[in-house]
């Protein structure tokens, strides 16, 4: 089939909850994929922040055949070693003391608030089930995800949604305060805002929201599914600030486009699940924690994270220094390799210039250019989305 074969094929049978860019993919390799033309991308998306060791990884690729001849699928019913290998490699690298296993970031999310309300009724008490969220956030499109999201275009059309929420705006500490009530078990947060813009918050924010909780003794829910996994140059975000959370939850890395997802907490807290509490078919499945294993693995002995302080720091330089020519950009900001650059204008036109001219990047909110580009890249590649930017900016 020709890729508008293809695409008629797509639009005539799958839902329209997307709107899609008119290419059609086919294949990757590290930084760069291809469309069915043969025509080369610069890939500044990466699957929205999910293949952090770049497409097609060699080492994952291996662990995953390997895995593929030997057991696929058995269910939660019995142990599987890939299963227990990425639980301890989790748990030794992280806060946490136990790992729930998932299929995404929603269903991580969706176990979060599940255990955090489970703990809260057996050691807070049942008049204890609030959790405050922030205005902006993004935490899946499930029920209770859309709901825990304080992001109204997202919610609109689905109503009623869960009880027991409520919102206040990211990086107010004062704000989080007043809303504290007697009601509430906890607060849900993202270390950066992803889709709801790339939103970096005051430097000691983190900080204070985990002093709140504890002098309220609520849990905090770190949601590290987009932040995690290097991005930031850190394995999880959550380190910047020197502080801890009680869960955190896990998912577009993890696997590094293999669907994985983790819901991890501390020892008190995750003792609340109980056998048949919570569960997933597929969750933990010995392909996924393979592809998971060997991700973290990776990212762990090739300096992956030294690379994406270094790299993002440039990139953030060459950024500013965009900036500084072309007055469409209003701002640029980033943490590691998670950027963006806000718009005078809406930022599709720019979108749709730089895919002409072979480089994917996207948008996160109307007017904002997002860059999550996989953690491998080098400064070359960074001189290259710089000057396509610089080409398709001129004169904006
Ligand atoms: C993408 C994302 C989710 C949802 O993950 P899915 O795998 O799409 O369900 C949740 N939280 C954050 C912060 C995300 O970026």
């Amino acid at each position: 089939m020709n890729d508008n074969e293809i695409k008629a094929l797509a639009d005539e049978n799958i839902m329209q909850t997307y709107k899609r860019f008119p290419i059609v993919l086919v294949k990757g390799q590290g930084q760069k994929v291809w469309d069915a033309n043969g025509k080369e991308y610069l890939d500044f998306v990466a699957g929205i922040a999910v293949c952090n060791l770049g497409h097609s990884h060699p080492g994952v690729i291996a662990a995953l055949k390997i895995q593929l001849d030997q057991l696929t699928h058995v269910s939660n019913l019995y142990y599987t070693e890939p299963q227990a290998q990425l639980a301890k490699l989790l748990v030794a690298n992280s806060f946490a003391d136990k790992v729930f296993f998932c299929n995404s970031g929603a269903e991580a999310n969706e176990a979060a608030i599940k255990l955090a309300r489970k703990y809260a009724h057996e050691n807070l008490g049942d008049d204890k089930f609030e959790l405050i969220t922030m205005k902006d956030s993004f935490h899946g499109r499930t029920m209770a995800t859309i709901t825990a999201t304080g992001q109204e275009k997202f919610q609109f059309g689905f109503t009623p949604l869960l009880e027991g929420f409520t919102y206040v705006p990211f990086s107010d500490l004062n704000a989080l305060k007043k809303a504290i009530n007697k009601k509430t078990c906890g607060v849900m947060v993202e270390p950066i805002q992803g889709e709801g813009g790339v939103n970096i918050p005051d430097d000691k924010y983190l900080q204070g929201v985990r002093s709140i909780c504890d002098q309220h003794n609520i849990l905090l829910i770190i949601d590290e599914v987009q932040t995690g996994i290097g991005r930031t140059g850190k394995m999880f975000a959550y380190e910047h600030a020197g502080i801890e959370p009680d869960i955190m939850t896990l998912a577009k890395a993890l696997g590094n486009g293999f669907p994985v997802g983790a819901m991890l907490a501390k020892d008190k807290i995750a003792q609340s699940f109980t056998p048949g509490n919570h569960g997933s078919t597929f969750g933990g499945n010995p392909l996924a924690m393979s592809a998971a294993l060997a991700t973290l693995q990776i990212m762990l002995e090739e300096n992956i994270l030294e690379n994406t302080r270094k790299v993002g720091e440039y990139f953030l330089a060459q950024l500013k220094k965009l900036k500084d020519k072309h007055k469409v950009i209003k701002e640029v900001r980033g943490k590691g390799l998670m950027l963006a650059a806000s718009l005078e204008v809406e930022a599709a036109d720019i979108v749709q210039k730089c895919m002409q001219k072979g480089m994917l990047i996207n948008s996160a909110g109307g007017k904002t250019l997002r860059f999550v580009p996989p953690l491998i890249i080098n400064n070359k590649d960074v001189d290259q989305a710089i000057s396509i930017l610089d080409e398709v900016m001129e004169g904006k």
